[in-house]
């Protein structure tokens, strides 16, 4: 082989090639591609473009013919139904919250999670978890309810994470959590993490057990070595500032999460809320 057809199988996409395709969400595996010549690999980039183009062109005219919603919206909607149908109940608690109910979950100076929340005035901040809420009404709706009943929330959650590819500021959580369950709690957080990961149409996860700053030893699920929820079994040091003295199952999962797994998304920006990407088609297309 000579010097030039060395050099010749290595023509790779151009930052501003790949970058546009990245934007428009081809596989990554697509980006790695290796062409003869310059010419070769621009008629690749521009018929890949224009396949990826009609695609998102396609998916936002079936948002707007009434087809699609948002697979935000969508995920939450099957979530709702197979939590409902397995005898849970929603609710809706505030966004805001006091740092009294961040300290009784343990987040208090020198807390890590502690640097990534957004405060508000007043001591009061947007919530980074569910938790505190859902154990105030685990509490109280413990004193008129029988055992075994369950409460989830699904929502929006606010974190100073600039961790990047995975991370983002404004995400949703899916917080569900048992009182009282009938079985024993590993067993049933795992017909739980099942119900939730069927649910989103995500087929392949494991279960790992791992440790947390506020819970200690905890299960998280993982998609592909991804952490897409984090689940605790109860009874919990943290129960008694809460009141709550009986065995509990709780488990918590991020949205867009669950939608990078299900959809391949090597960037959670595509599956938040955003301003450049409707229902993960990139607008600029
Ligand atoms: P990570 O280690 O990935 O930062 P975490 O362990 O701090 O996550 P948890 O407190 O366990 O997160 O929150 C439960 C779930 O909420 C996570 O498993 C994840 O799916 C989701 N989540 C947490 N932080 C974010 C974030 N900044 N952006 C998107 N999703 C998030
Ligand atoms: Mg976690």
């Amino acid at each position: 082989m000579t010097a030039d057809e060395t050099e010749a199988i290595h023509v790779r996409f151009t930052t501003t090639q790949a970058q546009r395709l990245r934007e428009l969400g081809a596989d990554p595996l697509v980006l790695d591609g290796d062409f003869v010549d310059a010419a070769a690999r621009d008629a690749a980039f521009k018929q890949l473009q224009d396949s990826l183009v009609h695609d998102g062109r396609r998916r936002l005219q079936e948002m707007r013919a009434g087809h699609r919603a948002p697979q935000l919206v969508e995920v939450e909607t099957s979530l709702r139904t197979a939590l409902t149908g397995a005898g849970f109940v929603q609710v809706v608690t505030p966004l805001i919250i006091t740092t009294e109910a961040l300290a009784k979950m343990g987040i208090e100076h020198g807390h890590p999670l502690r640097e990534q929340v957004f405060w508000l005035e007043d001591g009061r901040c947007l919530r980074p978890m569910l938790a505190p809420n859902l154990y105030t009404l685990l509490r109280r709706l413990g004193r008129i309810w029988s055992r075994p009943f369950g409460i989830f929330e699904i929502g929006p959650c606010f974190r100073r994470d600039s961790k990047g590819a995975s991370h983002l500021n404004e995400f949703s959580m899916l917080n569900l959590v048992e009182l009282g369950p009938a079985e024993e709690c590993r067993a049933r957080l795992e017909e739980l993490a099942a119900l939730v990961m069927d649910a989103a149409g995500v087929g392949e996860y494991d279960l790992v057990r791992t440790q947390s700053e506020v819970y200690g030893e905890m299960v998280d699920v993982e998609v592909k070595g991804a952490e897409v929820c984090s689940a605790v079994c109860g009874p919990h040091p943290l129960d008694g500032n809460w009141g709550v003295v009986e065995p509990w199952v709780g488990l918590g999962f991020g949205l867009e999460r669950l939608i990078m797994a299900r959809e391949g998304y090597p960037n959670i920006e595509r599956a938040g809320r955003s301003l450049a990407y409707v229902d993960g088609v990139r607008l600029n297309v």
